[in-house]
């Protein structure tokens, strides 16, 4: 389970209204303001029990400019990209999509606990993919838990090993040709994964 994060917003004052407004115009996230609130999001969610804040609840924590409680829970970070809120929304909300702009804003500012697994995730996928064009599983576990938290592999260890010996896994870095061509291709992820 992950560690309970503290929320900084206590007065309404503190809210940030035009960050909405910025939310809205990133990819897929235009429809947040269609939002009528009727929970279906929520209901279809499979990891909601988990989540600090529904989904519903996100959307409307978002339009009220509550950034702080958002990009500080743990909602984000547990949704699983399944995209059933989305497929069932009747206002065509894409739900998905405004949480995977939560997370790299939630990246951009740092706003997540020291040594939390998930963007030291999505660093060192982007490293690896930058550095040989491909990524290789066990390396990114690796270097996930070497940079987040070395206790997991004790648990992962026996999975590991069990998928390196059935050849499901190999500890081959492979690289693709003419990797010197891929970073500029990459420019767009850098602000995300930097
Ligand atoms: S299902 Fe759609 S309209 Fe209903 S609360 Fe969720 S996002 Fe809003
Ligand atoms: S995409 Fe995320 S928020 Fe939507 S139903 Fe799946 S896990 Fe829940």
């Amino acid at each position: 389970m992950l560690a309970l994060i503290r929320r900084k917003m206590k007065f309404q004052r503190e809210a940030d209204p035009q960050w909405a407004d910025q939310i809205s115009q990133q990819p897929g996230c235009d429809r947040i303001w269609s939002c009528i609130q009727c929970g279906t999001c929520s209901g279809t969610c499979p990891v909601s029990i988990y989540m600090d804040f529904t989904p519903r609840r996100v959307i409307a924590l978002v339009r009220e400019g509550f950034r702080a409680d958002v990009l500080s829970c743990q909602t984000i970070w547990l949704c699983a990209s399944c995209y059933s809120c989305a497929v069932h929304c009747p206002q065509n909300v894409h739900i998905t999509d405004l949480m995977y702009s939560l997370k790299r804003e939630a990246i951009r500012h740092r706003m997540y606990p020291a040594r939390f697994p998930i963007p030291v995730l999505a660093r060192e996928f982007y490293e690896l993919v930058r550095k040989r064009g491909r990524n290789s599983e066990i390396w990114l576990v690796l270097r996930m838990a070497l940079k987040s938290n070395p206790f997991i592999l004790l648990n992962m260890a026996k999975y590991g090993l069990s998928l390196l010996r059935t050849g499901r896994m190999s500890l081959r870095m492979e690289r693709i040709q003419r990797v010197e061509e891929l970073p500029k291709e990459l420019n767009g992820m850098k602000e995300v994964a930097s």
